[in-house]
Parts: structure tokens; sequence; C-alpha cells
């Protein structure tokens, strides 16, 4: 299904454009935007910085769908590390916020809490460890006070 590409959605694909992980549409879509847009620009060049550091031997970019949106995950075995992207999930609601982890069997490692009513975010992460799955949940603000994941929205399997 074709995305609607609203103001806004494009805003927010500076994150999955810089790390080369849009259909064509969205490409050329935000490239026409960011022409005009100075904060993406800025963000695009970031992130192609971090995209680029990250792209060595052993990287590599997984995308699922969540909620609509994506997430896209770049990860670095060779440094130990990961970029996550968010764009175009629902807002998550008053007082509530997502929550990213590195999870395997028995062990939960949360890596960031994105701010109250966020949706759309580019973090690098780390370390990925031994981690089976990163997952994205929706927390009450501030994140699971159980440091566990409450409400998973969508997992990148890493095996
Ligand atoms: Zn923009």
């Amino acid at each position: 299904m074709a995305r609607d590409l609203s103001p806004s959605d494009v805003h927010a694909l500076a994150g999955a454009y810089a790390l080369d992980a849009l259909t064509e549409l969205e490409r050329a879509a935000f490239g026409r935007h960011v022409a005009d847009c100075e904060s993406c620009t800025v963000e695009v060049a970031e992130l192609s910085e971090t995209a680029t550091r990250l792209a060595a031997p052993g990287a590599r970019l997984r995308t699922v769908s969540v909620d609509g949106g994506q997430v896209t995950l770049v990860t670095s075995a060779s440094q130990d590390a990961a970029v996550a992207v968010l764009s175009g999930l629902p807002a998550p609601g008053k007082d509530k916020a997502y929550q990213l982890w590195f999870i395997k069997p028995g062990e939960y490692r949360s890596m960031a809490v994105l701010p109250a009513g966020e949706r759309t975010a580019t973090v690098r992460i780390g370390p990925v460890g031994d981690a089976a799955l990163f997952g994205v949940s929706l927390e009450r603000t501030g994140g699971s006070a159980s440091g566990k994941p409450t409400d998973v929205r969508g997992t990148v399997d890493l095996r």
C-alpha cells in the first residue's frame, strides 16, 4: 500500500533516507523536500556520517513494519553498535513513550526511551552483544518501571 506522503511524513523520512532504506517513491518525495528543509539537511548529513561509520564489513540493515510505520536497524558487528530509525509510527498517546530494547531469553536491556509522544527518532545504541532481538515497546512516560517491555509493538530478529 502506498504511503500517504503528507509533509510531516516526508519530514520523518530523513533517517531512513540517510540509511538508504526508502522506497523509490519515498526517496523521490524526500529528495524534493530536503532541498528546502534545513533541519532535514542537517539530520541527513549527521546520519550519513553515522551510517558510513557503521558501514564496515559485517554491517547489516534490517527493516520491519510496525503499526503502519517502519523500524530500521543497522547493526555493525565490528563496532558492536547499531542505529535504530523509527519513522511513521503512530503517536504513542498521552503520557506514553516508545522504548528500545535488546532482548535475549531472560534478559532485557533498555537502550533508549524516547520523549513522551515522540514517534520519529534516530538513535545510536549499543552494545549489541549477543542479543537475539531488537524490540520497540510502548511504555508510560520515562519507560517501563519493571525493567521489561510492557507492550511490544515490533521486533527485529538479529540472528
Ligand atoms: Zn524536513
